[in-house]
């Protein structure tokens, strides 16, 4: 049996990052059996989905590097396919015509909820030999089981057993003729060769009615495996007011796509204590055994943790390329690369680089109010060194001044920084001299003297 996953995103927005990580499970799931992953727009909510949100998802995804195999399906160009199987329902005698209309409905519902009940759809047209009404379009409706129970076997959750009076008769095909999320989304997997579903377990309880569907059809089930949304810090469900929430803030944050996919690969899922590991390690690793059942959180300090991880894992040139820099800053891109945990700390790290005249923040104003005595101790030797200006023989000349004059090198390195940088953070200060160049950095060190 060839696995077949998929993600099936509905087109109303960017790029969730629980629907990434969906995508990201679904992906490395297929490729761990040698599968196939695909992608399905869910775009049959016309009035929703926007041709806009689905280039975002596309370009979201394009982003994460969770390439699906073939050509995305659109699931609005399905529709007479769907329609078929619920006539096929209904000619098999699992489904049938419901002349109830929206309105008959509507009060219904209201009727019940004023006696605190809840609505049941009463299944009037179930088995009836009644004539139908003129001139009403009828919907369809599935035959849900009257008694008894359906189970889904969840792979992560385990048996889920829905009573069979907690289902009703729901609707497949409306009086439009347009079909009902449920009924599309069986069709679509089933026609897709779908054997393994992973997603968010909001999902959980249409798993049971889209069981429903699939045993009417006599279609084989797939394997369900709802995993756990992702939360906040907080421990609640993941939302705007923890920050960001979809790939594109996440890649305007500075964060990298394969530090994302590894992130994300252990949100809900884990290989032992690894925190860091390959895209071939996940692919490698990945069962739906180890997802977990407790939601995960996220967790920004571990996901910088990760980012800063592959920023030091890039060559500089390309994170020059990556934050639309020229690459003659590598070198500066190289001193920085390490104290910085997104490529937006990046450049502000180098921010110094680039800019002069350069500020000085309160600690550096505080350092040269009380070493920048120092400074003119330094700043001859520096001005007489000839050949080559490099970190090397700038930390040289540095060295032999505290040796000359006995002053300890942590009373002579600060006020340099402070003067060099504007900031007491930053990269090794003969290395940032280096990159400056001569004239540069006298001239920095000179200016902060008059500062
Ligand atoms: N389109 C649904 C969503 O975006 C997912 C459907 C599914 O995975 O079965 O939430």
């Amino acid at each position: 049996m060839t696995v077949i996953t998929r993600f099936a995103p509905s087109p109303t927005g960017g790029l969730h990052i629980g629907s990434a990580r969906t995508a990201l499970f679904n992906y490395l799931f297929a490729r761990h059996h040698g599968g196939i992953y695909k992608l399905r727009i869910e775009d049959t909510d016309k009035k929703r989905s926007t041709a806009e949100a689905t280039h975002s998802l596309l370009d979201g995804l394009a982003w994460l590097g969770v390439a699906h195999d073939g050509e995305p399906i659109f699931q609005s160009s399905r529709e007479a396919r769907h329609r078929e199987v619920a006539e096929e329902l209904v000619t098999r005698g699992q489904a049938y015509f419901c002349y109830t209309t929206a309105e008959e409905l509507k009060s219904q519902r209201e009727a019940a909820e004023a006696k605190g009940e809840q609505f049941k759809y009463d299944r009037r047209w179930r088995d009836t030999s009644e004539t139908p009404p003129a001139g009403v379009q009828p919907s369809i409706r599935i035959k849900a089981p009257l008694t008894g129970e359906v189970v889904v076997r969840d792979a992560v959750q385990g048996d889920v057993v829905f009573a069979a009076d907690a289902l009703d008769d729901f609707i497949i095909l409306r009086s439009d003729g347009t079909p009902t999320y449920m009924h599309a989304v069986v069709v679509d997997d089933h026609d897709m060769g779908v054997t393994h579903i992973i997603r968010g377990d909001d999902h959980l309880n249409n798993a049971g009615r889209q069981s429903v569907i699939y045993t009417a059809m006599g279609w084989e089930l797939p394997v369900f495996a709802h995993i756990p949304l992702i939360h906040g810090a907080d421990g609640a469900k993941l939302s705007k007011r923890h920050g960001a929430t979809s790939t594109t803030e996440y890649a305007a944050m500075g964060y990298l796509p394969e530090a994302m996919r590894n992130y994300l690969a252990r949100l809900g899922w884990g290989h032992g204590d690894d925190e860091i590991f390959s895209d071939t390690q996940a692919i490698e690793w990945f069962t739906l055994e180890h997802i977990g059942k407790a939601p995960a959180r996220l967790d920004y300090a571990k996901l910088n943790h990760v980012n800063a991880h592959y920023l030091r894992a890039t060559p500089a040139a390309e994170l020059a390329t990556l934050m639309g820099m020229d690459t003659k800053h590598a070198a500066a891109i190289e001193s920085v690369k390490s104290k910085a945990s997104t490529l937006v700390e990046l450049k502000a790290q180098l921010e110094f680089y680039i800019t002069a005249p350069i500020a000085y923040d309160e600690k550096a104003s505080a350092m040269l109010a009380k070493n920048g005595v120092n400074i003119p101790l330094i700043l001859p030797a520096l001005e007489a060194l000839v050949e080559p200006w490099s970190a090397q023989n700038v930390k040289a000349a540095i060295n032999d001044i505290a040796t000359a004059t006995g002053k300890k090198i942590g009373e002579l390195m600060p006020p340099l920084r402070a003067a060099i940088v504007g900031a007491m953070s930053g990269p090794d200060i003969p290395d940032a001299m280096a990159i400056l160049g001569k004239a540069e950095s006298i001239k920095r060190l000179k200016t902060a003297l008059n500062a």
